[in-house]
């Protein structure tokens, strides 16, 4: 099977025109901007932070004690909620690039993404009765799990109501309500709640894994992913690295993330970062002419000179050692 790529997953003739669309977003979020509010640190709560850049107008700024770096001042709830409701980059995603590039994302995301999580169901010998996915989208991975027929009962948590109706015509069963406002009988609770690229939206993470906790049965264990903000793609491009955008208010890295969970009553059992995109991405970069790598002759090595000989064992190693820039997380509620 190929490799996963950039282009494959973000095809660049789609994402001249996302780009357009994206800006677009930028200046609704900034028309918003008298209405943001100050925070303290989304995974330790402490409230120093020093100054890290400006990206698109927007602040991000680094926990002097966890070292996650935040969006601060950030866009309220209410702000958020109206942002995501009218926002053409995402009705432009659901609308063109997902269903044009859904194919390779269920080979290369999806099925892999499956695999993982089934695999480490069986590692923790984990039940597998029931699952929830919250914040489902387009509802590839439920559908791609109901297909494997392992868990009974599968279920989306998607409050958009375009993304829920297409979940629904995939015959899953939906939620179309934000998970904080879900309250369930103890019958009800899962055995396993997945999250895959939801909290760095959130206005409150801790809010967030607080309601997920609720919906899991004891012993059930919630699995999440996210950037991880000490990872090689976001720690080397900094600024410039794409997944530094105005939707991702939150980078934690292992060890916050870590806390966090731990601080809310969940076991954490095992942080890891399998992301196989990360050289790629610094690669793509800088021969798009949007980093200079003569500083540094050894990436210039590594990802350019050498790349067919390196470039596959170097994500190898970054992704080993807990340094690539797509994390999971797994926990239990004890
Ligand atoms: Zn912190």
């Amino acid at each position: 099977m190929a490799k996963l790529t950039e282009e494959a997953i973000r095809p660049s003739e789609l994402m001249t025109k996302q780009k357009v669309v994206a800006l677009a977003d930028i200046g609704r979020m900034l028309s918003k901007y008298e209405a943001f509010v100050a925070v303290s640190c989304p995974a330790c709560g402490l409230n120093e932070a020093t100054f890290k850049f400006v990206k698109n107008g927007i602040r991000y700024v680094d926990c002097v004690n966890c070292e996650t770096f935040f969006v601060n001042p950030r866009p309220t709830p209410e702000v958020l909620a109206w942002f995501y409701q009218g926002s053409p980059n995402y009705a432009y995603w659901n609308n063109v690039i997902f269903p044009a590039s859904e194919e390779v994302r269920r080979d290369k995301i999806f099925v892999p993404r499956v695999d993982r999580l089934l695999e480490l169901c069986n590692k923790y010998k984990i039940e597998k009765k029931s699952l929830l996915e919250i914040g489902a989208g387009f509802g590839t991975f439920c559908a791609e799990l109901k297909s494997r027929n392992v868990f009974s009962r599968i279920v989306a948590v998607e409050p958009t109501p375009d993304l829920a109706e297409t979940c629904r015509g995939r015959g899953l069963e939906v939620i179309e309500k934000p998970v904080e406002q879900i309250q369930l009988d103890s019958k009800d609770l899962f055995d396993v709640i997945a999250s895959f690229e939801v909290i760095e939206h959130l206005f409150a993470p801790a809010d967030f894994i607080g309601a997920a906790i609720n919906l899991l049965k004891p012993g059930g264990i919630l699995m999440m992913t996210c950037p991880n903000g000490k990872g090689f793609d976001v720690e080397t491009l900094g600024v410039i690295s794409d997944t530094v955008d105005h939707e991702h208010l939150n980078y934690f890295n292992q060890e916050s993330l870590a806390k966090l969970l731990n601080d809310k009553g969940l076991k954490v059992l095992e942080c890891f970062t399998p992301g196989v995109l990360d050289a790629d991405l610094v690669r793509n970069k800088a021969l798009s002419g949007l980093f200079d790598l003569s500083g540094t002759p050894f990436l210039q090595r590594v990802l350019i000179d050498e790349w067919d000989r390196l470039g596959s064992v170097f994500q190898a190693f970054l992704v080993k050692q807990g340094l690539s820039s797509n994390m999971w997380i797994v926990a239990r509620k004890v």
